[in-house]
């Protein structure tokens, strides 16, 4: 018998359907992979053994599909760490929003994915459970902050995986790990209950083995909640009916700033190559420019951090998690909690976000990077009246060694580089595996979209995906 757990969800659902098969054997097969594969990947934070299919949910979109949630998503009565050691032990009282629709579905929540701490980071290494590794090459970053669930979704540990996008962080690590990707547009999907980094940026999104399973879970997740002020009251429509293998007439706009000096060359070949393809098969392709995508990076590292600083403020050993003992008095705990609680990257961003909105250093920084951010947001709109979609490289190189970049928090930063405009414009963005390295390393093409271009995007990755085999391709684990 075929493997179950190197299936998709498309795969499966029609197994379920027509063959009758039952969610109990695809749990099986996933736990048994589990348990012989993760401990050289380490995807997994918790694993919920007790995960099984409710009868009365088998017409559900997603009735029986095993999804894996990152860790920084509530998922009621499991524990939620975000991976900081600040939340130890914390179990939240409700599901999110995604979690609740999801479980309507019939989907079964196998367990939690490892991140970088509350997703800080783009190689999962400032997890407080250390880091994940790349099933490509297991010396290798799987990327971040999104890294367990793109890990897993590579190595056949899971058939779905939820991620949270908010400089790049469901993209980058889809890319690295050769896996699919997508970035909603800012108020498609509700983000109650995501643990906040910032939330001006913040997005939920699915981590898929294809395009086609990234359409179905869009289809479930999508959509107006009322308990997020920032999700949209738009209708959602079946994705699914976008996956039609036809992108003639589509124009296809190529940025010329983001094909930089320092880009690796396979990584540039490689997706000029599939931009290539596109254009073979009927798309038009037009040069465009985004003359600010150079202040991108500084933009989001003063607004990411100053949303960050002010929402990880709750966390301070009253109501959540992890408490310092043998505190002098309330001071005293709360400096205690946050000092042992809090990783060094949280410290960083904690402190660079104090500082730009402090007085005095508020208008020099945070006001300045949000008229900036209004710039780059009309380069995209000034962009796409002469395109109907963006491609780019998803990051500028393949997956880099563990601790390469650990001591050059800059040079971290900048692995972001591609992927942050997309969240600072609110636009969506999908990442699909488009080729390798000559050492066997993912590379991923990312294509960008106009708000609420979700449809246009999933019709240009499923034409590429379906003249292409890159997605076939399995690691040697
Ligand atoms: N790598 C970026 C950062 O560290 C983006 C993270 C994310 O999207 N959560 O901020």
């Amino acid at each position: 018998m075929e493997n179950l757990y190197s299936l998709t969800a498309h795969e499966l659902k029609e197994k379920i359907d027509k063959d009758g098969l039952s969610p109990s054997d695809i749990l099986n097969s996933l736990f048994k992979r589990i348990g012989s594969i993760d401990k050289k990947i380490k995807a997994f934070v918790s694993l919920n053994k007790g995960a099984s299919a409710l009868p009365e949910n088998k017409a559900g979109k997603l009735y029986g599909i095993p999804v894996l949630v990152k860790d920084n998503i509530c998922v009621r009565g499991e524990e939620t760490t975000c991976a900081s050691k600040i939340l130890e032990g914390f179990k939240p009282p409700y599901d999110a929003t995604v979690i609740k629709r999801l479980k309507a579905e019939g989907a079964l929540l196998i367990g939690k994915a490892n991140m970088d701490e509350f997703a800080f980071g783009s190689s999962c290494e400032t997890s407080c459970y250390g880091p994940t590794r790349n099933p490509w090459d297991t010396e290798r970053i799987p990327g971040g902050s999104s890294g367990g669930s793109a890990a897993a979704v590579a190595s056949d540990q899971t058939i779905l995986a939820l991620g949270s996008d908010t400089g790049g962080s469901i993209r980058q690590p889809a890319s690295l790990c050769g896996v699919v990707g997508l970035k909603p547009t800012y108020g498609r999907v509700s983000r109650y209950g995501l643990i906040a980094f910032a939330s001006s940026l913040d997005q939920i999104g699915p981590i898929t083995k294809d395009v086609t399973d990234a359409a179905l879970v869009m289809n479930v997740i999508a959509g107006h909640d009322e308990m997020d002020s920032t999700c949209v009251d738009m209708p959602v429509p079946d994705y699914t009916k976008s996956l039609t293998k036809d992108v003639k007439g589509l124009r296809v706009g190529v940025p010329k700033e983001y094909f930089i000096e320092g880009i690796d060359k396979e990584v540039e070949a490689s997706v000029r190559g599939a931009i290539n393809i596109l254009r073979d098969l009927g798309a038009e392709i037009v040069e465009i420019t985004l003359p600010h995508t150079q202040y991108a990076v500084s933009t989001y590292y003063i607004v990411a951090p100053a949303e960050a600083s002010s929402n990880l403020a709750r966390f301070d050993g009253v109501q959540y998690g992890f408490r310092a003992p043998d505190a002098k008095d309330l001071v005293d705990m709360y400096i205690k909690t946050r000092s042992k609680g809090f990783g060094n990257e949280a410290k960083r961003r904690i402190l660079l976000g104090t500082y730009c909105l402090s007085t005095g250093y508020y208008d020099a920084y945070y006001l300045k990077a949000q008229k900036v951010r209004t710039k780059i947001k009309e380069d995209f709109d000034n962009a796409f009246k002469l395109c109907d979609l963006i491609a780019t490289p998803t990051a500028p190189t393949p997956a880099f060694r563990i601790k390469e970049k650990t001591y050059d928090p800059l040079s971290m930063y900048l692995s972001d580089i591609f992927t942050i405009s997309a969240n600072l414009a609110g636009l969506p963005a999908i990442s699909i595996p488009c080729g390798f390295s000559k050492d066997s390393l993912p590379i991923g093409l990312h294509i960008l979209a106009k708000p609420f271009g979700e449809e246009t995007l999933f019709r240009a990755a499923y034409a590429f995906e379906q003249n292409t085999d890159h997605h076939k391709r399995k690691p040697k684990l």
